[in-house]
């Protein structure tokens, strides 16, 4: 089975830039309600959609104070216990979308730290990166987006 995420967070001046648990020499940072990863945050909506599992807000309300800038990779590590028993993750493929800083010295340093978190074999993981050609809100530089598609098996 294959599974589809995508998240969008805005950027702002000051904070951290975190993508894949790699934190990112940058001037902005992702506002949100926890540590902005919105890589893991699309990964884990992916895992989630190809093992028919809801989606990331069902299992993590924002509303719900306990994951206030709680550290995405928790997160993900809960998503990957729940599926641990039924499903395999067999690849993953992701596309990050920012205009700055360019992300070619960070993908490889990315895709490992997937590597480790996903037990997944390198060949597996593959991280892409490109900017929005300065259109619209991510090429204005104020967001930041990333689209994954991952395939699952049935254990
Ligand atoms: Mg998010």
């Amino acid at each position: 089975m294959v599974g589809f995420g995508y998240d969008i967070h805005r950027l702002e001046q000051g904070r951290k830039l975190i993508l894949g648990g790699i934190e990112i020499e940058s001037e902005f940072g992702c506002v949100a309600h926890s540590d902005g990863d919105v890589l893991i945050h699309s990964i884990i909506d992916s895992l989630l959609g190809a093992c028919g599992m809801g989606d990331i807000g069902e299992h993590f309300p924002d509303t719900d104070n306990q994951f206030r800038g709680i550290s995405s990779i928790l997160l993900l590590k809960h998503v990957l216990d729940l599926i641990a028993d039924k499903y395999k993750l067999v690849n993953i493929d992701i596309m990050i979308i920012l205009e700055k800083p360019k992300l070619k010295l960070f993908k490889e340093q990315i895709r490992d730290k997937l590597v480790e978190l996903l037990s997944i074999p390198p060949a597996r993981v593959n991280v892409k990166a490109g900017t929005n050609e300065k259109l619209d809100s991510i090429g204005r530089g104020d967001a930041c987006a990333v689209y994954t598609i991952c395939q699952v098996e049935e254990l």
